[in-house]
C-alpha cells in the first residue's frame, strides 16, 4: 500500500529538529532508518501528517568510546555493530545481537536507537540494553537528560519520550574484566522476530562467582523484560548447573507470553528457561576468557 500524504523536513541540526518536533506537535514523526517507520505508514497502521527526517544532520553516526562508557549515536546502523572491533572484542553481546536482527538489507538502514524508541517488545535491542544496564540520552527543548534503560519501556510501543524529544545517544558501561555476555534468539526463519529471545550480561570474581547479572528477555511480554529475580538470585553465587537452572526457572516464571502465531504462551515459557540456562552457560565460557 502508499502511505497517505505527509510534509517532509529535513533539518540540518538537532536543535533545528527539536525545534520542528516542537512546532509541528504529537502529529510530526521523527524518521531515521525507517524499517519500522515506513512499512507501518504504508500499511497505514500510522499517518503522520509531518516526517522530521534526521539522516541529513551530520555527526549523529558514532560509535565511540568516552569516561568508561561505549556510545552510539542516533544515526549509527546495525551493520556498524557487526563491523566495529570495539563491539566484537568489549560487547559480544551487542554483536551477537546485531547478527539476528532481520536481514543485511534492514540492518544496513535501521539505526540502534530507533531499535529502542520504536518501544516493540519484539525488537531485539531492549532486551540487551537491559542486560548491559544501558542508559539513553533524550535531547529535548529544555536540553539532555539522561534515561536509565529499564525506565524506557513504560507499555507496548511506548517510551519514556516526550513528543519533541530525540533520542540522540545510547551510553553503556564498559563490563569489568571477566565479564562475558550472550543473546540467544528463536526465530521462525531468518530475518523473523523472535518467538523468545535472552540477552544475559554476567561478570565473575573468581573463577565461578557472579558479581553482576543482567537478564532481558524479547517478546514475551506486552514490554521488553528484565528478569530481576533471576537476576538477583545470581549475584553472589557459583554459577554451577544446579544455580544456572534455578535461575533459568526465574527467568521464565518472570515472562508474561501470550500465544500467538509464533507458539503458544507456555511453550515461549519453556524456551525462555531453555535459552536462560544456554545463555548463561556462553556467557559464563566468555568471561572466562573462551571464545
Ligand atoms: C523485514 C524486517 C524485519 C525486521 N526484523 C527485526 C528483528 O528481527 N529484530 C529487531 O529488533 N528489529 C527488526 N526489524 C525492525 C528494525 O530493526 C527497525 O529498523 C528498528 O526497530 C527501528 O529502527 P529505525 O532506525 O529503522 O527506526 P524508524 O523506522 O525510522 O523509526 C521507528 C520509530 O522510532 C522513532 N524513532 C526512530 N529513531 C528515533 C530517535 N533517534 N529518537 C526518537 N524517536 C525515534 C520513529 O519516530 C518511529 O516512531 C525488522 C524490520 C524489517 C523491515
Amino acid at each position: 500500500m502508499i502511505p497517505r500524504s505527509f510534509e517532509y523536513y529535513s533539518p540540518r541540526t538537532l536543535d533545528e529538529a527539536v525545534a520542528l518536533l516542537q512546532k509541528l506537535g504529537p502529529e510530526a514523526k521523527l524518521l531515521s532508518g525507517g524499517q519500522s517507520l515506513i512499512p507501518m505508514m504504508k500499511l497505514r497502521l500510522v499517518s503522520p501528517e509531518y516526517i522530521v527526517d534526521i539522516n541529513r544532520i551530520p555527526g549523529l553516526d558514532y560509535i565511540s568510546e568516552s569516561d568508561g562508557h561505549l556510545r552510539i549515536g542516533a544515526l549509527a546502523r546495525e551493520h556498524q555493530l557487526e563491523s566495529s572491533e570495539v563491539v566484537k572484542t568489549k560487547f559480544p553481546l551487542l554483536a551477537d545481537t546485531a547478527k539476528v536482527i532481520a536481514d543485511p538489507l534492514v540492518r544496513s538502514q535501521a539505526t540502534v536507537c530507533g531499535n529502542l524508541a520504536h518501544g516493540d517488545p519484539a525488537n531485539d535491542h531492549p532486551a540487551t540494553m537491559l542486560a548491559l544496564g544501558a542508559k539513553v540520552i533524550a535531547t529535548g527543548p529544555q536540553g539532555q537528560r539522561e534515561i536509565a534503560i529499564e525506565d524506557f519501556f513504560p507499555g507496548l510501543f511506548t517510551t519514556a519520550l516526550e513528543a519533541e524529544e530525540i533520542l540522540t545517544e545510547i551510553k553503556i558501561p564498559f563490563p569489568p574484566p571477566r565479564s562475558g555476555g550472550s543473546y540467544l534468539k528463536l526465530e521462525r526463519k531468518v530475518g523473523d522476530f523472535a518467538t523468545a529471545g535472552v540477552a544475559v550480561q554476567i561478570t565473575l570474581e573468581d573463577a565461578e562467582t557472579c558479581t553482576r547479572a543482567g537478564i532481558g528477555l524479547t517478546n514475551v511480554g506486552m514490554t521488553p523484560i528484565k528478569a530481576k529475580q533471576a537476576e538477583a538470585f545470581l549475584t553472589g553465587k557459583k554459577l554451577d548447573e544446579a544455580t544456572i537452572q534455578q535461575a533459568a526457572e526465574l527467568a521464565a516464571s518472570e515472562s508474561q507470553p501470550m500465544d500467538d502465531i509464533r507458539g503458544s504462551a507456555d511453550y515461549k515459557r519453556d524456551l525462555v528457561r531453555v535459552l536462560t540456562a544456554r545463555a548463561l552457560k556462553h556467557a559464563l565460557d566468555r568471561a572466562k576468557g573462551g571464545a
